[in-house]
């Protein structure tokens, strides 16, 4: 039987540990302190490492657990990121060493060049990093915006119950400027008290679904009317091109306070 533990690291992130009891393999860690915590609290050894791009607060802990335990690491094709040991690309499968959990690797530039994404069809579970988030969508850093409508396509294809985790618990924050694009979706108006009365009593909104995804992220709905005239409205788009509109809203979301 296998779990998701959920290990908050600096101000907002993440760290996902896949586990069985015994041993688990950790997506993201930016850092070693926290992953080290969980391993020791929980009685897991770590079996594996698992990167979706080089974001510092995504591999910066690679290091100093490579230190402790000698795994693979697998991760994107980029020289900037020290440890790796399988590089991956889409059409790859990893099968985690240890865990019975194997992985499809997707390709999702857009917040960098390099990112990458793992889903397990077995278990319906999605490791999206900063591409796809809850109510929203990572910075365009490196890649355009029709790279990371492409990308964001590919996350929405998978089945509507894959639970989608996410890198940061930008939730609320992103919601905000979801209604403010999307005054009158009434799936968003009701998600928005259930996120709030999470994160009031300190539970994580993550892992999202595809399916509620869907149904309130704005940049999953950017050919929507209501969200394209809200854009015409506001002076940031005059056209109906799916990916001018994309690239609009985010941005509009940049600049959203
Ligand atoms: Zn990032
Ligand atoms: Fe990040």
């Amino acid at each position: 039987m296998l779990n998701v533990l959920a290990i908050p690291a600096f101000q907002d992130n993440y760290l996902w540990l896949v586990h069985d009891g015994v041993h688990a393999a950790v997506v993201d860690p930016g850092d070693s302190a926290p992953v080290l915590a969980a391993l020791a609290k929980h009685r897991l050894s770590l079996v594996a490492i698992l990167l979706t791009h080089h974001h510092a607060d995504h591999v910066g802990g690679v290091p100093e657990l490579l230190r402790h335990v000698k795994v693979p690491v697998f991760g994107p094709h980029n020289e900037s990121i020290p440890g790796i040991t399988h590089h991956v690309a889409e059409g790859d499968e990893v099968s985690v060493p240890g865990l019975p959990l194997r992985l499809e690797v997707l390709d999702v530039p857009g917040h960098t060049l390099d990112h990458i994404a793992y889903f397990s069809p077995q278990q319906q579970w999605l490791f999206c990093g900063d591409t796809l988030f809850a109510g929203g969508c990572g910075r365009l850093f490196e890649g355009t915006p029709a790279q990371m409508v492409t990308s964001l396509a590919k996350l929405t294809a998978l089945p509507d119950s894959t639970q989608v985790y996410c890198a940061h618990e930008y939730t609320l924050s992103n919601l905000r400027f979801a209604q403010a694009v999307d005054p009158n979706n009434a799936d968003l108006a009701a998600r928005v008290p259930e996120e709030q009365a999470k994160r009031d009593q300190g539970i994580p909104t993550v892992p999202t679904t595809i399916a509620m995804e869907k149904a309130t992220n704005p940049f999953l709905r950017h050919t929507e009317d209501a969200i394209l005239a809200r854009l015409a409205d506001n002076g940031f788009v005059d056209s109906r091109e799916p990916i001018a509109a994309f690239a609009a809203l985010r941005q509009w979301k940049n600049t959203f306070r």
